[in-house]
């Protein structure tokens, strides 16, 4: 049994630089038509000049495939001026609260202060795509918590598209259908697991990432919006690698890397819940409309036959490594 999935996109993701960018990105390249590419490194990505070299940068180092990176910057406060220099060259601007993960610190600590950029986006028609976490509540709680904000953002800029980034629990699902302009993105991790599987047992740090996994009920309501491809959902695999000896050891760093199971554990869990038909939506076909993009003509192609998930790649362990997933991605 075969599936073809037609231009695949990964509506974030996370590629680092230097020689992690050369490790991971290839394999989003293999399996993706196009990502959108998170702006949170170290220094932030939010001027032409570093926009355009991290561009040469991921274009290096997935050579050879026809893979699309649509960049995002990052939220801060920008001049007109400022932003019509590299409008064009991006998709989003990320909004980090400071402090929520791994190199946000330099994020924004309250929105007021950013009001002027955030009219100007609504203006010039510039999504924002928003990491959603109090930093300051209880860690089960964060998302809960940043709902109102949401809430606040939607009513104060009714053009302006917003992105409900990886969303976690049943709240942030009620709250979508509530305000038009709110759109989220779903992992593939939460679609999966819980934070049983992360806790309940022996600690499982190639699990941990922020926001954490809730619920049984949390991830119910998100496979219901995913399994329906409801049409203001998309993927994105949030994949975030960190070197393994910065996940296992007395700390270990938020993050799960998934691109090389992304596309083999969603159609596994599609196909288990009879939702085959509406994969196509959910991995591609939303995200060109809500984002009015066209990414580059792919197909690629699963078939049903196991995968054993290798135990490293480079010095970053995927999720479920030495797993057996029963799908392999055979084509482009
Ligand atoms: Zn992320």
């Amino acid at each position: 049994m075969k599936i073809t999935l037609d231009s695949p996109l990964d509506m974030h993701l996370h590629l680092r630089e230097d020689e992690m960018l050369r490790n991971v990105a290839p394999f989003s390249a293999k399996d993706f038509s196009g990502a959108m590419i998170m702006p949170n490194l170290v220094p932030p990505i939010d001027n032409l000049k570093r926009l355009l070299q991290y561009k040469a940068d991921i274009y290096d180092a997935t050579k050879g495939e026809i893979f699309k990176p649509y960049l995002t910057a990052f939220l801060k406060n920008y001049t007109r001026e400022e932003l019509l220099t590299f409008k064009d060259e991006i998709i989003a601007i990320k909004l980090y609260p400071a402090g929520a993960t791994t190199n946000s610190d330099g994020g924004v600590e309250d929105l007021s202060h950013a009001a002027d950029t955030l009219k100007l986006m609504e203006e010039l028609g510039i999504p924002l795509s928003v990491h959603g976490e109090n930093p300051k509540s209880h860690v089960l709680e964060r998302e809960k918590d940043f709902l109102p904000t949401y809430e606040q953002i939607a009513k104060d800029y009714p053009k302006l598209k917003i992105i409900m980034e990886h969303i976690t629990c049943v709240d942030a699902v009620k709250l979508l259908d509530k305000y038009d302009n709110l759109y989220a993105t779903l992992t593939v991790q939460h679609l999966l697991i819980t934070f049983d599987d992360i806790a309940g047992g022996l600690l499982n740090p190639h699990l941990f990432c922020k926001p954490i996994a809730k619920t049984f009920e949390d991830r119910d309501a998100l496979r219901k919006l995913a399994f329906s491809a409801h049409p203001k959902v998309m993927f994105g695999s949030d994949s975030a690698p960190h070197p393994k000896s910065s996940k296992e050891g007395a700390t270990s760093a938020a993050g799960c890397f998934t691109t090389p199971i992304a596309l083999p554990c969603l159609v596994e869990l599609f196909e288990k819940f009879d939702a085959l038909d509406n994969l196509q939506a959910f991995i591609s076909d939303n995200a060109k409309k809500i984002y009015g993009i066209n990414p580059p003509e792919k197909k690629v192609t699963l078939e049903k036959k196991s995968f054993i998930v290798p135990e490293i790649y480079g010095d970053v362990v995927p999720t479920f490594a030495g797993e057996e997933v029963t799908w392999s991605v055979v084509s482009e």
